[in-house]
């Protein structure tokens, strides 16, 4: 193909892999050089969104990107610090960029910036090239049949089931950069003035380990994400979570790869369970086609009937302190909380627990544990996160219902009832009989010795949250 451009940016954002990024694969085509770049925020010190976990992952994506990038004989990733539009500005002046290229962003606070570049590329009269890559479907692609946006996922997931599905790309072509171009040194924590999580075991970071993670996933625990999925201390989903936020793998290999493994299955249950599987990526397409349609739900409950509703205020108390830390005196909820600050990672099923427990026994604010996840969660990602949590509070798009209110000791008895996902968490309840982690102790004791009496009486506060409920239902509607 004869190049339309003669030099390209490609902004990378959360694409940071060569295979199969749209952006980069078609300014690879279509220019003559590319530079490959990207911007790093500065915000300094506490920023209410993310961590050190995760902005170490960051920090080894890009790393391991830049190898790439070399290794395969290309120009280095040029790094620039700032805001995205002015450093893009002053990068096209210094290379006579003649386009940018970038793959499009589902959040709001990337579309805004998306916009912003689009202004300048206007004004500077150079080609803006943008591309869907972060999901199979973009949120206008999912309709029901009158064209409005789905509320519900079980319909929702039919259509998307039911959309062709672009296949993968290959590997962008080695590129030439414009050369003695500066930029900026890889990023540290010291960047943005954040010191190193305590212990943090993380998963690796970057495109090689994200494709073996798919790898090993389709080798065997995806096979049995059916039965096992809801299993804390199984082990059995993907946890390619982090490389989703980051795109170190693309949505459409992942998904690709999983039904070409569902095809060569050999039993009816890990074809099912590969299914599972593919349901759980069209979850992810369904809350990001709510926050896409509705940004709104970052301010407030999805569903308007329960906006208002009464929570406590979290400065009166130590609980949320105590929930943040894993001292609630609940099993499960404090092996979750304790799980998410050593690893960055929580199983689905006890954030569930987590979040429920938050909101419905200790009566705090939903957005309050949606920060804190995504202060700790590497896999922080604004829409699932926003979904879960306004899931789990009875308020969000296709939610639970408020009254189906999960207790968190026969939680326990069905996904953990050998104790043994608490028993990794929690040192102090190694010698405790996991039949103790399934009912409250007598009133004024706790599980184990060393171990907190439960914070609250989990009967108690599941009427509390019910009258909760009832009492506003009832104001709003006289
Ligand atoms: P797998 O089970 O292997 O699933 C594969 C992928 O499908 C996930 O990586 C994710 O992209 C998607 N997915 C799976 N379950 C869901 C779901 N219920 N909703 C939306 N997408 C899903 N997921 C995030 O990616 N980021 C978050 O910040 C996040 N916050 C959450 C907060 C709460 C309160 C709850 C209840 C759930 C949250 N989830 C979030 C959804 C889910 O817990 C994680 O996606 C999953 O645990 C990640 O582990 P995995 O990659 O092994 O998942």
């Amino acid at each position: 193909m004869a190049s339309c451009f003669k030099t390209a940016i490609h902004w990378f954002r959360r694409d940071l892999r060569l295979t199969d990024n749209q952006a980069l694969w078609n300014a690879c085509q279509q220019a003559e050089q590319v530079v490959p770049a990207y911007i790093l925020s500065t915000w300094q010190g506490t920023h209410a969104w993310t961590g050190p976990g995760r902005q170490q992952f960051l920090c080894g994506c890009l790393s391991s990107l830049s190898r790439n990038l070399e290794a395969e004989g290309n120009g280095a990733l040029i790094l620039r610090n700032g805001d995205a539009v002015e450093a893009l500005e002053r990068l096209v002046k210094e290379t006579r960029a003649d386009a940018i290229f970038f793959n499009r962003d589902p959040d709001p606070f990337g579309r805004n910036t998306e916009n912003r570049v689009r202004e300048l590329c206007r004004s500077l009269g150079i080609a803006c090239v943008d591309f869907k890559d972060v999901v199979l479907h973009e949120p206008d692609e999912v309709l029901t049949n009158s064209g409005s946006p789905y509320k519900v996922y079980t319909p929702y997931s039919r259509t998307w089931f039911d959309l062709e599905k672009e296949d993968p790309l290959p590997r962008a072509r080695t590129f030439q950069t414009p050369k003695d171009l500066a930029s900026d040194p890889l990023p540290t924590l010291e960047t943005w003035g954040l010191s190193s999580p305590d212990d943090l075991v993380a998963i690796d970071p970057g495109e090689r380990a994200a494709r073996d993670r798919l790898s090993r996933a389709l080798e065997g625990p995806l096979e049995r994400y059916q039965e096992e999925r809801n299993l804390p201390s199984a082990e059995s989903t993907s946890r390619l979570g982090p490389d989703l936020r980051y795109g170190t793998v693309s949505i459409r290999e992942i998904y690709h790869r999983a039904r070409k493994t569902a095809d060569l299955a050999e039993t009816a249950s890990a074809r099912t369970s590969l299914h599972t599987f593919l349901k759980q990526l069209a979850w992810r397409e369904f809350f990001m086609a709510i926050l896409g349609h509705f940004p709104n739900v970052l301010e407030e409950e999805f569903n308007p009937k329960w906006r208002g509703l009464e929570w406590d205020d979290p400065e009166h108390q130590d609980r949320f302190q105590r929930w943040q830390e894993g001292n609630t005196g609940f099993p499960i909820v404090d092996a979750g909380m304790r799980q998410l600050r050593a690893t960055g990672y929580m199983h689905n099923r006890v954030r569930m627990i987590v979040a429920m427990f938050l909101t419905k026994d200790l009566h705090l604010h939903w957005r309050l544990g949606e920060a804190h996840f995504m202060r700790h969660l590497l896999d922080g990602e604004v829409a699932n996160n926003n979904g879960g949590w306004q899931w789990s509070a009875g308020t969000g798009a296709d939610a639970a219902p408020y009254f189906r209110i999960q207790n968190p000791w026969t939680q326990t008895s069905r996904y953990d009832p050998e104790g043994i996902y608490i028993k990794d968490w929690l040192p102090e309840l190694a010698d405790a009989d996991p039949r103790s982690f399934q009912s409250p102790p007598s009133p004024g004791t706790s599980t184990a010795p060393g171990y907190p009496a439960p914070i609250v009486d989990h009967r108690e506060e599941r009427q509390e949250t019910l009258e909760r409920f009832k009492r506003h239902a009832e104001s709003t509607s006289s």
